[in-house]
């Protein structure tokens, strides 16, 4: 990896604008997923910097909150302008550590500045309200105030944006932020963090614990009585606990949890607008994000055209170590992704799925995956519940819109759904009855700053991005004068 700008590989705890050994010197290797050479040891850290972190933060709050918003956003624009200004690196980094080919690293770095940018003006727009008094001597205003300290915990999947979407909300409405980014991929984290610190945000309003121990500082970041708040993207399973976890002391939460994204293509769709929207949604990442294509319900009448096409494109998708140009299919993340999509598959084919394309592990390398479409699965299927996360397309069959949406609504998911029609009135129909936070109608690309992203059910709730953003780091103080 040949970084333009050396100083982006940063491999210590980041507390209080300072680059700082774990104490034990304890370190864990990030690993190259497309071919398992060890890129950097990156320092452990531990409850002890945890509690170091929380310990900065809360001391900047004090300042940070009342600085003005205005002020506050200037910092977050440079801090823009450096990510633009590094681009390229971050997005080189991103892949070496994640595995995404070159193109949609450096998609996912501008998508990921686009918070940044986004919200340095948002925070500028934070208004309260004056409320008209039921009474005559009385006025009722209210105000918005920074919530206070915030812990976000991310995925590995968008080690850039995932970051940004909750970071800049929270600094524009004058939070400080511990994060603890994913194991698999910490650097990207601290790259940001000294990119921050290069914009002039003071110490201690960002700290990045990268760590192994998740788990162990989870618990103390849910439960520290001067965390107010929790931001995590990731896994059902981990939201439940880190749910439980913040009751204890009565945390606010967003939580952006798994998703199982059924793709519906009704006879009346274009097959080529279809084909392509189906195969953005499901193959990016390598299938790796939680509003993939988890379910490709085609109704019969469609369903030769569909199939024939899809084939074809499915077909041609390069895969390969993602520095290299033309490639769109990188490695997953690591061996237990393998086993899970290989899992699943075993699963779906013993209950009658039928391999059209793929089916096995591909000979790019240990951790590659071949894109593979399946037909005839079924909702007894594992993969017809559990997020595959991984390039495998699950065909069903479908005859009624009734029978999609029942279908498409059998999950306890809810974050994004898509589906292909020309037909305006079915559209609204079926937009309405999803029950699902983001719908995409003939598009199989849905996320933008400007748009609110978020799920309903057990994929979570709370919004990301867009005017809705910022309100998750921030209260509504009410204020009645009375005497007037
Ligand atoms: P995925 O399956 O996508 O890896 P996870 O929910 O396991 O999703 O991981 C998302 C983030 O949650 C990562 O940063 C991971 O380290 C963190 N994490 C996993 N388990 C816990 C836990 N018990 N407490 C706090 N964070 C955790």
């Amino acid at each position: 990896m040949q970084l333009t700008n050396t100083t982006l590989l940063q491999k210590d705890i980041f507390i209080n604008n300072q680059w700082l050994p774990a104490e034990d010197n304890g370190t864990f290797a990030v690993y190259n997923p497309a071919d398992g050479s060890k890129v950097a040891d990156v320092a452990n850290a531990t409850v002890k910097e945890t509690e170091q972190a929380i310990a900065a933060a809360v001391e900047v709050f004090k300042t940070w909150s009342s600085t003005p918003a205005k002020t506050r956003g200037a910092i977050l624009k440079k801090w823009y302008e450096l990510i633009l200004d590094n681009a390229n690196d971050l997005a080189l980094l991103l892949t070496t550590e994640q595995g995404k080919p070159l193109s949609e690293a450096k998609g996912e770095v501008m998508y990921g500045a686009s918070f940044v940018e986004w919200f340095a003006e948002e925070g500028r727009r934070t208004y309260g309200e004056t409320i008209p008094s039921p009474v005559q001597d009385k006025r009722l205003i209210t105000i918005k105030q920074p919530i206070g300290v915030v812990a976000a915990i991310t995925p590995w999947n968008f080690p850039v944006a995932m970051i940004t979407r909750k970071v800049a909300p929270a600094f524009a409405a004058g939070c400080a932020v511990v994060l603890k980014p994913a194991e698999d991929t910490p650097l990207c984290a601290l790259a940001l963090a000294k990119l921050a610190m290069d914009a002039g945000f003071p110490a201690g309003v960002f700290n990045v614990l990268p760590t192994m121990q998740a788990a162990e500082i989870g618990q103390v970041l849910t439960t520290h009585p001067a965390i107010a708040k929790v931001s995590f993207t990731g896994s059902t399973e981990v939201g439940r606990i880190l749910m439980k976890q913040s009751a204890s002391t009565v945390k606010k939460l967003s939580l952006e949890l798994g998703g199982n994204a059924p793709v519906i293509v009704f006879d009346d769709a274009k097959v080529d607008v279809a084909v392509k929207g189906t195969i953005a949604s499901k193959y990016r990442n390598a299938g790796q994000t939680c509003v993939c294509a988890n379910r490709i319900l085609v109704q019969e009448n469609i369903y030769e055209n569909f199939m024939n096409a899809y084939k074809k494109a499915v077909k041609n998708l390069q895969v390969g170590n993602g520095v290299h140009a033309d490639v769109e299919i990188g490695p997953l993340i690591n061996e237990a992704a393998v086993q899970k999509v290989e899992t699943l598959m075993d699963d779906a084919i013993s209950k009658g799925a039928e391999v059209v394309l793929g089916g096995k592990k591909s000979n790019a390398g240990d951790l590659f995956y071949e894109p593979t479409i399946i037909t005839h699965c079924n909702a007894n299927m594992r993969l017809s519940n559990a997020e595959i996360f991984g390039p495998v397309s699950a065909i069903y069959v479908f005859k009624t819109d009734e029978e999609a949406i029942a279908l498409s609504n059998a999950t306890e998911y809810g974050l994004a759904a898509y589906f292909f029609t020309e037909n305006v009135s079915r559209a609204w129909r079926i937009a309405e009855q999803l029950q699902y936070g983001i719908v995409g109608i003939n598009e199989g690309i849905i996320s933008y700053t400007e748009a609110p992203f978020g799920g309903v059910k057990q994929s979570g709730y709370g919004r990301e991005g867009s005017r809705y953003g910022i309100e998750e780091y921030m209260t509504i103080k009410y204020m009645c004068f009375g005497d007037i």
